[in-house]
């Protein structure tokens, strides 16, 4: 390919809405450019680079087993409808505006496809038979995010990789633990060909619980999420997730007596210790939430956040949400900022740093009052405990290691969803013995577009990104140093054809340029090896080999080029762990 015949509109601004690396670089570099909010054009040689992962994706899952279809963005809402999700999607599914009559008001745009492949299983697979089976697409989402963000990696509109995986039974030969695990390794290695180094964590999986779910994870300042591990590098887990050791217990037995005190329209955790002149770690926030129209009280230190996930799993309740100020009144007898634990006639469910607190401050369930010298055991039974919080600086792991903080992108998920849509869409397969059972599934999804970007955060320097060989648009870039000097552009012409002919990706910049422009615009552009031939290495029979990783550099014989190029592109090692 030559510079000139392609499109690659290098920019030197630095775009001021673009803030994070990969956003800036995929600008400069000329990869994408914005359409709306959300929504981007891949240019061509952005373009190549996304084809590049989309073609590992693609490989490993074919080598895993799974089945490629393509399932279409719009959907019929009554589908969604069925399985609660028009709900509990909210903003993100985005639906055609029509009249009531119209077939628009009737379609959404899928976000994911759980509910698209169900029916399609439920129309053809109808026999133990036929599992287990893994259908899978390369497709575009769309999601109403509310905030589009740092270019790819957070848009409205997408490529996924999304499969779906269907069995009988969920432990055995054909189950779905060992469908789940075959695509739980189809993800590490299609992460580590892309070059990242990644991790994988327990993720939040909601009503379905115990290890049905991981993320995939790329440490960079980038990322929204929060990946948790313990220092000795045993424990890893999204921040949702991380399981928190109990804190030491440094109660000393001496207790002061409760005590009514006046606070005023003091409300908030800051607000109250602030009069009280206590810290948020002597008070006892209590936080009140409805599962199942009955309240359910959350107690947690005042600088800690209750953790609504791992609340719902303790209590053994689908989903939690915060009580309304109505229910709140009735159960405490107070205005809403003034509940406390003692006297409450509703189930309590302590964290469990609450239960060695001492002496503490918390509401009074009296409005405009507060009461101190709170001591758990005697002034208030606690029944049920356990960790519920959200885990912060200094928590330790399970085991005792110390948790450390990184922030990270989710580039891939997999989940076992059991038969929650099976079941929500009447998909029944008929087991050994011709008993209609619910499918149990699985799905698994990578954002494709985004784990481009991941790359180009992983690896990148001030002068522009650094691809890995294996997802780079072009492995190779000739540089012709001045096209107008014959000699120069032959040669630099017959090893962008030789390259081709060996079957790398290679690209002849021959701009009529100055060199230190060529220089920077493919550091900018990131190609993992320049060929450089200039006037005065022909004149010693060499051409120069650089490599942008390393920035090493090698001069070698124009007749060797191609041979060391292909050795330097092999000895590029970027891989994840
Ligand atoms: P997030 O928590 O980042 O919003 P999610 O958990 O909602 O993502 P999934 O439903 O698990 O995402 O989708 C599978 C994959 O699709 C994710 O792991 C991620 O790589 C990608 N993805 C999800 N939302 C977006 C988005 N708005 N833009 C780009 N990629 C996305
Ligand atoms: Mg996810």
């Amino acid at each position: 390919m030559r510079w000139t015949e392609f499109f690659i509109p290098t920019s030197k601004e630095v775009p001021a809405e673009a803030t994070v690396p990969s956003h800036q670089l995929m600008l400069r570099a000329g990869l994408i450019r914005q359409v709306v909010a959300g929504a981007y054009t891949f240019l061509p040689l952005g373009y190549r680079a996304l084809r590049k992962v989309e073609a590992i994706v693609r490989e490993e899952m074919n080598r895993a087993g799974a089945i490629e279809l393509h399932m279409p963005a719009m959907n019929p809402l009554e589908w969604w409808q069925q399985t609660g999700r028009v709900e509990a999607m909210g903003e993100v599914l985005l639906r055609l505006a029509g009249g009531s009559d119209d077939w628009r008001s009737k379609t959404v745009l899928a976000p994911t496809h759980e509910e698209v492949i169900t029916e399609t299983a439920r129309a053809y697979l109808n026999s133990y038979k036929q599992l287990p089976v893994n259908f899978y697409q390369i497709q575009t989402k769309f999601r109403g995010e509310a905030r589009p963000k740092s270019g790819v990696l957070r848009t409205r509109e997408f490529l996924m990789k999304d499969a779906y995986s269907f069995h009988m039974t969920k432990e055995g030969p054909g189950g779905l633990d060992e469908g789940y695990q075959k695509m739980y390794d189809a993800y590490c290695a299609i992460f580590s060909r892309c070059g990242l180094p990644y991790v994988v964590v327990e993720a939040e999986s909601g009503p379905i619980g115990g290890d049905a779910s991981h993320e995939f994870m790329v440490p960079t300042d980038a990322g929204e999420d929060y990946l948790v591990q313990s220092e000795d590098g045993k424990y890893a887990a999204n921040l949702e997730r991380a399981a928190i050791a109990p804190l030491p217990d440094a109660r000393d037995g001496k207790n002061e007596p409760l005590r009514d005190v006046h606070t005023p329209g003091f409300k908030t955790i800051e607000e109250v210790s602030g009069f009280l002149k206590c810290t948020p770690q002597k008070m006892i926030k209590t936080i009140i939430y409805q599962a199942g129209g009955e309240p359910l009280v959350a107690l947690v230190r005042g600088d800690h956040e209750v953790n609504e996930a791992k609340l719902a799993r303790l209590a053994g309740t689908g989903r939690v949400t915060p009580a309304d100020p109505e229910m709140i009144r009735k159960l405490t007898g107070a205005e809403v900022g003034f509940a406390g634990p003692i006297g409450l006639h509703a189930r309590v469910i302590a964290d469990q740093a609450v239960t060695v607190m001492h002496d503490a401050v918390t509401g009074a369930n009296k409005t405009d009052y507060h009461v101190t010298g709170v001591n758990p055991g005697r002034d208030f039974i606690i029944k049920e405990s356990g960790d519920i919080r959200t885990a912060v600086a200094g928590d330790r792991a399970p085991n005792g290691s110390l948790l450390v903080f990184k922030k990270c992108i989710e580039v891939g998920h997999v989940f076992k969803l059991g038969t929650k849509y099976s079941v929500a869409m009447d998909a029944k397969c008929l087991d050994h013995e011709g008993k209609p059972r619910p499918f149990i599934m699985g799905c698994y999804g990578i954002g494709v577009t985004r784990t481009l970007a991941a790359v180009i955060e992983a690896f990148h320097d001030e002068k522009g990104i650094i691809w890995p060989p294996s997802v780079a648009p072009f492995q190779a870039a000739v540089l012709a140093l001045d096209i107008r000097d014959q000699a120069v552009l032959a040669m630099a012409e017959k090893l962008h054809n030789e390259l081709a002919a060996a079957g790398l990706d290679v690209i002849l910049d021959d701009r009529d340029a100055r060199p230190g422009f060529k220089f920077n615009d493919a550091d900018l552009v990131g190609f993992p090896v320049r060929v450089v031939v200039g006037k005065k290495g022909l004149a010693e029979d060499v051409v120069e080999l650089q490599v942008r990783i390393t920035g090493e550099s090698r001069k070698v014989p124009p007749d060797l080029a191609v041979a060391s190029v292909r050795e330097l592109l092999h000895a590029t090692k970027q891989e994840g762990p």
